[in-house]
C-alpha cells in the first residue's frame, strides 16, 4: 500500500511533533509500506523519509523542479518523480496515494489535507483521509469542523468519515474498515 503523508517542510520548534514524523515512518516501514511525499529532505518531510529509508522501505518524492534547490530535494530517495507545478504534484501524490495521512505542519499541510478531504464528498477521492494528531497539534481543527456540522455545512457522515487519529492502532483499524460515504447531492 502506498501511504502519501503530507507534513511541514520545516521542523517543529516543539520537539513533539518531530516525533510523530518518526513515528509514522517506523510505521510505514514495519509494515512494508511505501511512503509517498513531497521530495524534501528537511523539516518533518525530512525526517519521515529518513526514517522509512533508515528502516529499508521504498520512498516516492514528487517535487517540482522549481522547489528542488528550495526544499533540498532528498539525495538519497531514488524514486523522485519532478514536475512542473504545484498542481502536478498535489495530482500526482493523490494519484500514487492509497491513504491520505496529514502530520503537523503549516498552511501547505492544510491545504494538501483539505483537498483530498473535500474531494471524498464529491466522489473524486475513494481513499481514507487521517489527521496524525496525536500530539493535540489538530485539535482546533477538530473543534472547526464540529462547528461547520452544527452550522449545517458538512454533514455528520461526512465529519465521521475523517481520522483525528491518536494512535498507529486507530490508523490501522480505520484503513482496514473504510468505505467511502455517499456523492454529495445539493438541496
Ligand atoms: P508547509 O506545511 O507550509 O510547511 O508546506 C508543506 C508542503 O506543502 C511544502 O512542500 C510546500 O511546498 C507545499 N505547499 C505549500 N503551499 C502549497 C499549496 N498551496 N498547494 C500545494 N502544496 C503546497
Amino acid at each position: 500500500m502506498n501511504i502519501t503523508v503530507y507534513c511541514g517542510a520545516s521542523a517543529s520548534k516543539n520537539e513533539v511533533h518531530n516525533n510523530t514524523a518518526i513515528e509514522l515512518g517506523q510505521w510505514i516501514a514495519k509494515s512494508n509500506y511505501t511512503l509517498v511525499y513531497g521530495g524534501g529532505s528537511v523539516g518533518l518531510m525530512g525526517l519521515i523519509a529518513n526514517t522509512v529509508l533508515d528502516n529499508d522501505a521504498k520512498v516516492i518524492g514528487v517535487i517540482p523542479e522549481f522547489l528542488m534547490k528550495r526544499e533540498l530535494s532528498h539525495p538519497k530517495v531514488e524514486n523522485m518523480q519532478v514536475v512542473k507545478t504545484m498542481g502536478e504534484r498535489k495530482s500526482k501524490m493523490i494519484e500514487l496515494g492509497d491513504c491520505y495521512i496529514a502530520l503537523p505542519g503549516g498552511l501547505g499541510t492544510l491545504e494538501e489535507i483539505s483537498e483530498v478531504i473535500s474531494w471524498i464528498r464529491i466522489g473524486q477521492n475513494n481513499n481514507p483521509c487521517v489527521l496524525y494528531n496525536a500530539t493535540g497539534y489538530y485539535d482546533k481543527l477538530d473543534e472547526f469542523l464540529k462547528t461547520m456540522v452544527n452550522e449545517g455545512f458538512l454533514s455528520k457522515e461526512d465529519y465521521s468519515k475523517i481520522l483525528f487519529a491518536k494512535s498507529m492502532e486507530e490508523i490501522n483499524v480505520f484503513i482496514k474498515n473504510y468505505t467511502p460515504p455517499k456523492i454529495r447531492e445539493y438541496k
